[in-house]
């Protein structure tokens, strides 16, 4: 088993793969990305990645000249030759290469970078015992449905929920709204109803978001699919946030303030069983 990368039909190391000080990814973080997590060599909900990945290129007016099943060849050969088969796999999209202009010509030819590596550890406790959030001053840009690769705001989001013990940091509006988090999803269920952001320009359409709402409402879950505030939030029975590498992590605090009994709720352990037996189905 090894971590391996392909880079523009090149495949290697790590430590072996380089791409020029002019891509535009390096640049100016232009460009978009996906994860897929593969559950014993299968890809969860690749076709569900490779859409997201072609709105996010649209989205930011880059045209990818990969099909979405030549995209999904060249990762299913990268994750052969890793023989890795509780995978991560990266697929990362830059603009290309290009002298250093802020304005790009349509002619250039997007980098094309696909990483595989393992799962990394995340300890059963946090999904026993709940974990911690901060909140943080929504400091986004308005194209929070894009997948980009500028990451810099998440980065420093949740660098600030690090320092400060938690494994998440939440996106409050100025009028307290609750977005999502820095790299995940979130959900409240309070009077019986399971909440979530709405899928506009505010937060990323997470793949796992999609699984949890069907899943809910197969179990007769109310699902409102509409705005929540952060201090509807500390009101809730429980809270979630999901993403792909997470899965679904119950919250039991956020900054100084107990969610519901203390305790992961039970709604989050049912959704997150059901989900579990859809990981091996190739969805
Ligand atoms: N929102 C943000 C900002 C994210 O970075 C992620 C993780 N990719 C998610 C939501 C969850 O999306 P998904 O379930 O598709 O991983």
């Amino acid at each position: 088993m090894r971590e391996l990368v392909y880079l523009n039909g090149w495949v290697g190391s790590f430590d072996d793969a380089f791409i020029s000080v002019n891509d535009r990814g390096f640049n100016f973080g232009d460009g978009v990305y996906e994860v897929v997590r593969v559950y014993g060599g299968i890809p969860f909900a690749m076709g569900d990645h490779l859409e997201r990945l072609e709105f996010s290129a649209t989205a930011i007016k880059m045209e990818m000249p990969w099909s979405k099943e030549q995209l999904e060849m060249f990762t299913m050969d990268l994750l052969d030759k890793s023989k890795i088969k509780e995978a991560m796999v990266y697929l990362q999209v830059s603009r290309g290469t290009a002298h250093r202009n802020h304005t790009f010509s349509p002619d250039i030819k997007p980098n094309l970078l696909i990483t595989v590596r393992h799962v990394p550890e995340i300890s059963p406790s946090m999904y026993r015992e709940g974990v911690k959030i901060i909140s943080q001053p929504e400091f986004r840009w308005q194209m929070c449905h894009v997948k980009s690769i500028s990451l810099l705001a998440s980065v420093l989001a949740k660098q600030r929920a690090a320092d400060a013990g938690a494994a998440e940091a939440v996106f409050v509006m100025d009028d307290g709204t609750v977005t999502e988090c820095s790299a995940s999803n979130i959900f409240i269920y309070k009077d019986d109803a399971l909440f979530t952001h709405p899928a506009d320009n505010r937060i990323l359409k997470g793949v796992t978001r999609k699984y949890v709402l069907e899943i809910a409402r197969g179990l007769g879950i109310a699902i409102k699919v509409e705005p929540f505030s952060f201090s509807d939030m500390l009101g809730a029975a429980e809270v979630f946030f999901t993403s792909t590498i997470v899965e679904i992590m119950p919250v039991v605090k956020a900054d100084h303030h107990i969610i519901g009994n203390g305790k992961p709720g039970q709604l989050a352990g049912r959704i997150h069983d059901a989900f579990t037996s859809l990981r091996h189905t190739g969805i």
